[in-house]
């Protein structure tokens, strides 16, 4: 056994601007280069003159309405200096990272503000600060890195007069390692970099990339089934998730003594994707891999999303896909070559076109491997499969993988310059995967199109399965001053429509806020009543997370 310390405080957490973009305090501004924007005043309408709130326009913020007593109460179980009631502290917390988080931080439409950030050091004091809680009636809303994009950190306050953040970022252990049974037990506050630091000295990977990969928590990734970008290589997190530790104002809950089991259904799974509404995850015992030794990325392209969907469903099937497999659509490739490309775009388009490409898909594949014979027999068996694309090889691939991280600061500078600029995701089976595009792009177009306005929908294919695969859009389109909020829900909820009886409401961003209103066409009403049964048991007052996963409960008490 072995106890590492993981990283200092957060210090962006408390910083009230850091949370108005991605970028963090320090960090370089990212810019539009000139040729973006003319690019994007061609296509969209785009011009500058629409420029919004600027980061930092941020609301009041109204004083914290936890009673002192239980403020007391909480300090007692943490100590009195992490209980945070200060309008900085608690702003920095209030709410996620998603468009509309952002745009009312920068003063846009009404900001919730919790009324305190309470921050455990292990898991019996969240344990004692849940029962506190559940006693006195205060709402909870567990806080990994807050960079839910669905509504699942807001503060909302359900029937209870105050609600208070659980920061878990002093959970932020390395517990042991077992190099034997490849397993390590991590604490849930653990960001994402610092575990790939802390496993790394142990040889080990996670292999989990998201891209919200530098803030993201490991509890936040079990408590939303995250994917990552190397899901084809190392499987969604929930395939990771080798044992989970629970607190709930009911006691500790722990969950996973062997590596199968056939001890009735697999209750891990009532816990991954519980979104903090049935207890506060604060031990994983997750699956590590080897580090690879060598890795190489490629670009190359298909012609026309149909070939393109076709290429990536055969590498699955064949069982040759990258570490890495991303299909981008022709919207895509263009808004990808057109914003960061500049000059070699010109010279790229000119190859293509020279080969009779029209339509072109770009294709990232990332192998990884341990040995160089592994490596070219990988690159080999890919290769062979996707006869028909045309290869950009790794200047292409590279480049990609350098920005792999870099899309939240575009938004932030897109943002910055009056664009209406986000995402959605869904997944259906290979039959009905462009049907599903085809509409989810169709409602998107329909409702952000107006006189002057004429959005972008982009797509890609980033996680592939046997049966099917993920869709993930990006629409971009000039932001309307009058109403910024109303224009980009509007075009949410088109699309949700889109999707019913298609595909998946979400693939990896969770429920949240935003889709509990579409669990039930999903799941059943038979599901909704066995996930609130669940929460009964686990959670009898209802102060976890309050108005999330589960859409509002009418029976519930007032
Ligand atoms: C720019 C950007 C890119 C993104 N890219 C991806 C991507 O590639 N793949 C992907 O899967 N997601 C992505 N996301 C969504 C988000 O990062 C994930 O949902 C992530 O898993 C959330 O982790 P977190 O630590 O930030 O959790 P938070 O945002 O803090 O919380 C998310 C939810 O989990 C709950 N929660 C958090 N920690 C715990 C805990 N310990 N116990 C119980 N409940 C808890 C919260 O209450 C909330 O409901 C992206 C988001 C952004 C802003």
């Amino acid at each position: 056994m072995s106890a590492e310390r993981n990283h200092p405080d957060r210090p962006d957490q408390l910083d009230r601007l850091a949370r108005s973009g991605w970028a963090r305090a320090g960090d370089a501004a990212a810019a539009l280069p000139a040729h973006a924007g003319r690019w994007l005043a061609a296509r969209t309408g785009w011009t500058p003159a629409g420029t919004p709130a600027a980061p930092g326009a941020v609301a009041p913020v109204p004083p914290s309405a936890l009673p002192a007593s239980v403020r007391a109460e909480l300090g007692t179980i943490v100590g009195v200096e992490h209980v945070l009631v200060e309008a900085d502290d608690r702003l920095g917390r209030s709410g996620g990272l998603s468009y509309v988080d952002l745009l009312r931080r920068r003063g846009a439409g009404d900001l919730l503000v919790p009324d305190a950030v309470v921050r455990p050091a292990d898991p019996g004091e969240v344990g004692r600060v849940l029962a506190a809680c559940a006693e006195r009636g205060v709402g909870v809303v567990p806080f990994g890195g807050g960079t839910s994009v669905v509504g699942g950190v807001a503060a909302l306050r359900g029937r209870f007069d105050s609600v208070v953040v659980l920061d878990l970022d002093r959970l932020d252990r390395l517990v042991s390692v077992d190099p034997v049974s490849r397993l390590a037990v991590l604490q849930a506050g653990v960001t994402a970099p610092r575990a790939e630091e802390l496993l790394g000295r142990h040889g080990f990977t996670l292999g989990h990339f998201p891209q919200s990969y530098e803030r993201a928590t490991l509890g936040g990734f079990a408590a939303t089934r995250s994917s990552g970008q190397a899901s084809a290589g190392y499987g969604r997190f929930e395939d990771m998730v080798a044992g989970v530790r629970l607190a709930t104002p009911r006691g500790d809950w722990r969950l996973g003594v062997a590596p199968a089991s056939a001890a009735g259904p697999d209750l891990k799974h009532l816990v991954i994707g519980s979104e903090g509404a049935f207890g506060v995850i604060t031990e994983l015992t997750l699956r590590v891999r080897p580090k690879p030794v060598l890795t190489r990325y490629e670009g190359f392209v298909l012609d026309g999303w149909a070939a393109g969907v076709d290429a990536v469903r055969a590498l699955t099937h064949d069982g040759v896909r990258g570490a890495v497999t991303r299909l981008s659509d022709p919207q895509e490739t263009e808004v990808g070559f057109e914003l960061k490309g500049g000059w070699k775009t010109r010279a790229v388009r000119g190859y293509l076109a020279a080969r009779g490409v029209r339509e072109p898909c770009l294709l990232i594949v990332g192998w990884e491997a341990r040995t160089a014979a592994q490596l070219r027999a990988k690159r080999k068996a890919t290769r062979a499969s996707l006869r028909g694309a045309v290869a950009l090889g790794r200047p292409v691939g590279e480049a990609w993988r350098h920005g792999r991280f870099a899309g939240p600061r575009q938004r932030d500078a897109l943002m910055d310059q009056g664009v209406c600029v986000e995402t959605l995701e869904t997944a259906a089976h290979w039959s009905k995967l462009s049907e599903l595009r085809a509409a989810v792009a169709r409602a998107l177009t329909a409702e952000l199109t107006t006189a002057g306005r004429r959005p972008v929908v982009a797509c890609h294919v980033s996680h592939t399965y046997e049966t099917g695969a993920s869709l993930y859009f990006t629409v971009l389109v000039p932001r309307d001053p009058e109403d910024p909020v109303g224009q980009w829900t509007r075009a949410k909820e088109a699309a949700s429509a889109a999707i019913r009886g298609l595909g998946t409401i979400t693939h990896h961003h969770a429920v949240g806020v935003d889709h509990a209103p579409h669990l039930a066409a999903e799941i059943g009403q038979l599901g909704v009543d066995v996930l609130r049964a669940v929460k009964r048991e686990l959670d009898p007052e209802g102060v976890l997370n309050p108005g999330k996963l589960l859409p509002e409960d009418p029976t519930a008490p007032r």
